[in-house]
């Protein structure tokens, strides 16, 4: 009797200390030093601008892909030559080229649903090096995009709960030659399946820091998008301005959540309010970062996102 009456302590203890693990703040994970540490390696000039299809461009996989796991993720890498991205999404614009091959870093979180995807992405690559420029260090565009994925990384796995469904968290190669990763994934990965996605392109700059706007793109043929963002603002500390852009889902747009909007799948995208001066000019420089925007992004999109895997 005495034996049961211990092991019934011991569970007990357990499942309320369980229940209480379970219960973590993942968004406490959010790490600005981590933001800092990364985009101001991926526009160290080692990696010459990271322009899709030149050595330097393995460097960068090879670092993002090491934070990732350092997480704790499972990582693959989905790659394309430029024949199967023929194969797969058709011809280049006249006068383009594809790249020789492109690699997508998918990183992977497991949920109770085996079958269903929420589907998180910011691209990696940039315009690299120009003849009489120089390189292009892309830190909003989009070293900014990377430090919200690899912080959410960090704070989904900190939340320390398995999430609903399956989160695949990407990091697409060739966005500025096409969106050619992106769409890859999209033309190979079962549609179906994707349940959302969320898009990160150019967080990190603001005309006001002391009250920072961010852009809400969203699918408007799935209200419930709104709603999911209304109630993540709430959760945030103010100051800061949300701009929602309404969208219809029909496949426009300059950014990678536009293959995911051609199938109509339910999508948020964060991004610019309008270019800055620096777009795609070698002056978009990590000193310009808005730290505190990039973190209240960060957090606004983690909430979200927990309502997508945490609730059914
Ligand atoms: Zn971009």
């Amino acid at each position: 009797m005495k034996r049961i009456k211990f092991i019934l302590t011991f569970f007990c203890i357990f499942s309320l200390s369980a229940s209480i693990w379970a219960q973590k703040d993942g968004s406490q994970a959010y790490n600005e030093k981590y933001s800092k540490k990364i985009i101001y390696t991926l526009t160290d000039e080692k990696f010459r601008g990271r322009e899709s299809g030149t050595p330097e461009l393995d460097g960068v996989i090879k670092y993002i892909t090491k934070e990732f796991r350092k997480s704790g993720l499972e990582v693959t890498h989905q790659c394309a030559t430029d024949q199967e991205l023929i194969h797969h999404i058709g011809e280049p614009k006249p006068g383009k080229k594809y790249p020789a091959k492109i690699t997508n870093i998918i990183a992977r979180i497991d949920g109770k649903c085996s079958d269903k995807y929420v589907v998180i992405g910011a691209h990696f690559d940039h315009l690299g090096y120009k003849e009489g420029l120089g390189i292009h260090p892309g830190a909003d565009d989009n070293a900014s995009g990377i430090a919200v994925l690899l912080n959410l990384a960090r704070m989904i796995k900190a939340s320390g709960n398995t999430p609903e469904y399956n989160i695949l968290l990407c990091a697409w190669d060739g966005e500025e030659k096409g969106l050619l990763g992106s769409k890859y994934f999209v033309s190979t990965w079962g549609e179906e399946s994707i349940l959302y996605y969320m898009n990160f392109d150019m967080v990190g700059r603001t005309a006001d820091p002391a009250s920072p706007e961010i852009v809400f793109a969203w699918n408007n043929n799935f209200p419930q998008l709104l709603d999911h963002c209304k109630g993540a603002q709430a959760k945030v500390p103010a100051p800061f301005e949300v701009i929602y852009d309404e969208r219809t889902g029909d496949g426009k747009g300059g950014s990678d959540y536009a293959p995911f909007s051609k199938k109509n799948i339910p999508f948020v995208a964060w991004m610019e309010v309008e270019l800055h001066e620096d777009y795609h000019k070698p002056g978009d420089t990590p000193d310009k970062i808005c730290w505190d925007k990039l973190k209240k992004a960060n957090l606004i999109s983690y909430w979200v996102i927990y309502e997508w895997i945490f609730s059914k």
